[in-house]
């Protein structure tokens, strides 16, 4: 086991320790969190479900417990943290009971389900960015973080995995901090990854490698903060990696970053946009919510509308543990913005974009990323071939269109096509081997794969 490795897993180990010494078992998390009665957890005895995940956290818990079954459902939302007046951190308590329940499984078995959950991602991300970006952008994104020989930037923004899979959101955000005149350094792609995917499987070793050193990276470029773009890389990073890391820059998200200079960016707006919308919401990255609603406001002419839905997970593939629950938003959602005579259902983050973008098809309203807007008021606009290929709904189709962009890409159409069919037109959300909402206690989840 490398130094790196052992200090992620001793510093895992002391907060958890932690934990098991300071919560007060209130119950106070269990009864805010907005995910457990959807899951089907009866909460009437709250401090006894936290008891029972305090029991896994010792390695004496029942993996069939309510407790199991409130950790395996969690979507992020962070409800809990806001709760808890003892200082603990309820979503990563829970993150650390998954992780106990994860390796009642083989080492071996964990680190295969790891590997193969990165693989997957990682094919999807190259196939569909160098599809749709330039390969020297491409190439200087993904390149691990290191010193270069001018002055440091002032911030690295940090795309994680996912969305280059969606880059028109990642261009645009450029496009804004390029008008903020904010110096920055791009990091991205497989080679800067958090380690997620192998938190999940329950492969804590290889995940600290991955994470560390990508935070190690960050460290190498001199800037003193890190702004994430994807809610899971945000939580991944700033409450199980960077606690036990010492690292010498703040990490915050992007969106109160635009938002704290909302003035700034304002003059920049040459351009009304005449559209009643109506944002789809996730809390779970504090004043993400709050910053793109103050973006939006400040766009000339748009007028938003408030659809009143549940604000539930961090992300939509968050929802994958109670994917009934998902599917009644969604539909619950698509009705009242249609009702609300919308123009535009606007999302933050690219796995909802992803999920949602092809509804366009059939709504009387269009399903863009909010920086769409941001980019029509400043007179920009990015392509958004994700969508385009999505609703057509026939690989065929879809391959004959981007037939130029493969040739120049120098990619292997089968391999397109298995890309194509895997992360655009058949890409489910449900994690795969997790224990489904309407389905009776299971053994313990090999863990939560859904594309971020
Ligand atoms: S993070 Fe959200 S879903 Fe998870 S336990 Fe806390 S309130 Fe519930
Ligand atoms: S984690 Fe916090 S809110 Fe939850 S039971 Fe413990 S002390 Fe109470």
């Amino acid at each position: 086991m490398s130094e790196r490795e052992a200090e992620f897993l001793t510093s895992l180990d002391a907060r958890t320790r932690g934990i098991l010494e300071t919560c007060s078992r209130c119950g106070h998390c269990v009864e805010v969190c907005p995910t457990a009665g959807p899951a089907g957890i009866d909460r009437r005895e709250p401090a006894r479900i936290v008891e029972e995940v305090l029991a896994l956290l010792r390695d004496a818990g029942d993996p069939q417990s309510r407790g199991a079954r409130w950790a395996e459902t969690c979507t992020g939302s962070g409800r809990c943290i806001g709760a808890c007046n003892d200082g603990v951190n309820p979503r990563f308590m829970l993150a650390m009971t998954r992780l106990k329940l994860n390796g009642l499984r083989a080492e071996t078995e964990r680190h295969a389900t790891g590997q193969a959950a990165f693989g997957k991602m990682s094919q999807g991300v190259k196939v569909l960015s160098r599809l749709q970006l330039p390969a020297a952008f491409l190439a200087d994104v993904t390149r691990s973080g290191r010193a270069e020989a001018v002055a440091p930037p002032d911030v690295v923004l940090y795309l994680g995995c996912n969305v280059l899979k969606t880059p028109h959101i990642a261009l645009l955000c450029l496009d804004v901090l390029d008008r903020l005149g904010t110096r920055y350094k791009v990091l991205g792609g497989p080679a800067n990854c958090c380690g997620v995917l192998q938190f999940r499987a329950g492969d804590a070793k290889t995940a600290g490698r991955i994470g560390q050193n990508t935070v190690a990276g960050f460290a190498g470029t001199g800037a003193s903060r890190v702004l994430t773009w994807c809610p899971t890389c945000n939580i991944q990073l700033g409450e199980i990696v960077l606690p036990g890391a010492g690292a010498p820059f703040a990490l915050e998200h992007v969106v109160p970053f635009i938002a704290q200079r909302i003035d700034a960016l304002r003059r920049h707006f040459v351009r009304a946009v005449p559209k009643r919308v109506a944002l789809h919401e996730h809390p779970g990255v504090a004043g993400v919510t709050e910053g793109v609603l103050a973006i939006l406001a400040a766009i000339p002419g748009l007028e938003l509308v408030d659809l009143g839905q549940p604000r539930v997970g961090y992300m939509c593939n968050s929802l994958a543990p109670v994917p009934a629950y998902k599917r009644e938003l969604h539909a619950q959602e698509l009705r009242a913005a249609e009702a609300a005579g919308v123009d535009c259902l606007v999302g933050i983050y690219h796995a909802c974009h992803r999920e949602l973008c092809a509804h366009e098809a059939t709504s009387p309203f269009r399903v863009v990323n909010f920086l769409e807007l941001v980019g029509e008021a400043m007179g920009v606009e990015r392509p958004d071939l994700f969508k385009q290929w999505k609703m057509m709904q026939d690989v065929d189709r879809v391959l004959a269109e981007a037939s130029a962009q493969i040739a120049s890409a120098g990619l292997d159409v089968d391999t397109v096509r298995e890309v194509m069919v895997a992360h655009i037109l058949g890409e489910q959300p449900l994690p795969l081997g997790h224990r489904a909402l309407a389905e009776s206690p299971a053994p313990p989840s090999p863990g939560r794969f859904f594309p971020e």
